[in-house]
């Protein structure tokens, strides 16, 4: 068995203890790379796990394009999570369209606002979530676990490609023909709000792009924060 081959087959068997074990389980899709092949392994299998996406208002058309490709390849409709009109509202009135570039308080305030409330509501009565993220992604989840206890949502959080490398996502990708963002082809290994990411060059970390003009450390949305500080999730044994 080649060494993806066990990978996956390692994957499937966290998603499919998952499902059995944390039922209502979702996992959070932000429609890149490792996402899709998440995605394409819970739709292959048929697991029960509800799959979602927070529609921040400020996508790259590519990126909300991948629900389209995703209802066409899979006929699975991804539930989107928007944010509260009148909160978007008040924060571009108070502070305007682009205050994000402004500070990191504004720039997490506008991440509470478009992702970590919708987020919020997504996981409301759920037993356990999933996220792609993996390990060497960057240096804010250099310690990700697989299965984590995620005290601020009072519930179980699963990173089932923690120990992924790049190759071996994208290995997945083509040789099972699963759709990607085409904004990967472009520089862009990293995909989040469109004002809030850049292409990269070659040899730049992956998620460089990201928030380019803040510090390394702060460059998380907050989705995996408690009150603009990264959580020191309890590793589960
Ligand atoms: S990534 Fe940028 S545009 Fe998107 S929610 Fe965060 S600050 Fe706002």
């Amino acid at each position: 068995m080649s060494e993806l081959a066990a990978r996956v087959g390692q994957t499937l068997a966290t998603l499919e203890r998952i499902a059995q074990d944390y039922s209502p389980a979702v996992f959070a899709s932000s429609l890149a790379a490792e996402d899709m092949v998440l995605t394409d392994l819970i739709l292959k299998a048929g697991l029960p796990i509800g799959i979602f996406s927070l529609e921040t208002g400020r996508l790259h058309k590519e990126t909300l394009g991948m629900v389209d490709r995703v209802r066409e390849r899979y006929g699975y409709e991804i539930a989107l999570y928007r944010p509260v009109t009148a909160a978007v509202t008040d924060h571009i009135i108070k502070h305007g369209h682009n205050a994000f570039y402004d500070s990191v308080e504004l720039r997490k305030e506008c991440c509470n606002i478009r992702k970590v409330e919708p987020l919020g509501r997504a996981l409301t009565g759920k037993k356990a979530w999933i996220t792609g993220q993996r390990r060497s992604q960057s240096s804010t989840r250099a310690e990700l676990s697989e299965q984590e206890d995620d005290a601020a949502h009072g519930m179980q959080k699963f990173n089932p490609l923690a120990d992924w490398s790049e190759e071996e996502v994208w290995e997945y990708i083509r040789g099972n023909e699963v759709p990607y963002n085409p904004l990967h082809d472009q520089g862009f290994p990293s995909i989040g709000c469109e004002p809030c990411t850049r292409a990269i060059q070659p040899g730049e970390d992956v998620r460089a792009g990201r928030w380019w003009w803040e510090n390394p450390e702060s460059k998380e949305c907050g989705l995996h924060l408690v009150d603009g500080k990264l959580i020191r999730i309890k590793k589960v044994a």
